[in-house]
């Protein structure tokens, strides 16, 4: 069965108004490969900025956010708020979160309860460590970050997996695409295990970490990578490389 390839641009905390319009332009006016789903993620203060002038098609991601409907949760934003700004997506369990933030899985399982049960789709990431690759724990650090996710949420029709090496993160370290195949059918076949058959046919596996319009060609030949999450190379043009890896 065919998985729609997927790209996600994680702007992280950077931009200004003026340049993220310019990328939002950029995207736009390009010629994009019909056959990839986009979904740009710029921080929460431009989100409303950006989906009001994105092209339709184009959809756009939270960084981030909060498990609990409106109330007094101060700094935090809702599901119901992200869907009234035409807001479809959220990226939950990025490892800058999970490390710098000191998000736990439990946490970022219930927040993706949550955003799947409000009806938003989840950019759901995993990513192992290098002191944790080097002691041989890479699939089990990565399925037990599944794990605590796949314990409260049954359906996997709205989820994105992104396979995310903390190693290879902004440090334009690539994992090799053995490496990366390797983790990605892993990942597949534990969702098959421990979710479904038909969750592992259709659930898109990203891969993120350094990637850029010279290594993303090699890496979307594989069988099991799906599309990208990218950091730095989407704040650039080259990012319309990297959606169109397929073509
Ligand atoms: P990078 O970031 O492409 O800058 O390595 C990827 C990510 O953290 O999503």
């Amino acid at each position: 069965m065919a998985r729609k390839f997927f790209v996600g641009g994680n702007f992280k905390m950077n931009g200004s108004a003026k340049s993220i319009t310019d990328i939002v332009d950029n995207l736009n006016n390009a010629k994009l490969d019909p056959n990839t789903e986009v979904v740009i993620a710029p921080p929460a203060l431009y989100l409303s900025l950006t989906r009001e002038k994105l092209r339709k098609g184009l959809e756009v991601a939270a960084q981030n956010v909060f498990d609990k409907p409106n109330g007094a949760f101060t700094g935090e934003i809702s599901v119901e708020q992200l869907k009234d700004a035409g807001i479809t997506w959220a990226i939950l369990g990025h490892s800058e979160r999970r490390v710098i933030l000191q998000e736990d899985d439990q946490f970022v399982a219930n927040k993706t309860k949550t955003a799947i049960d409000g009806g938003l789709g989840v950019i759901l990431c995993c990513g192992e460590s290098l002191e944790q690759r080097e002691a041989g724990k890479t699939i089990e650090v990565v399925t037990s970050q599944l794990k605590a996710v796949a314990d409260k949420v049954k359906d996997w029709s709205k989820i994105v997996v992104a396979y995310e090496p903390i190693w290879a993160i902004g440090t334009g370290k690539v994992a090799t695409t053995e490496q990366a195949q390797e983790v990605h059918a892993a990942i597949r076949d534990w969702i098959k295990n421990e979710v479904s058959t038909e969750a592992a046919e259709k659930t898109r596996i990203l891969y993120g970490g350094s990637v850029s319009e010279k290594n993303c060609v090699e890496l979307a030949k594989q069988a099991d990578i799906d599309g990208f999450l990218v950091g730095g190379a989407s704040l650039k043009p080259a990012f319309v490389d990297i959606i169109n890896a397929k073509q």
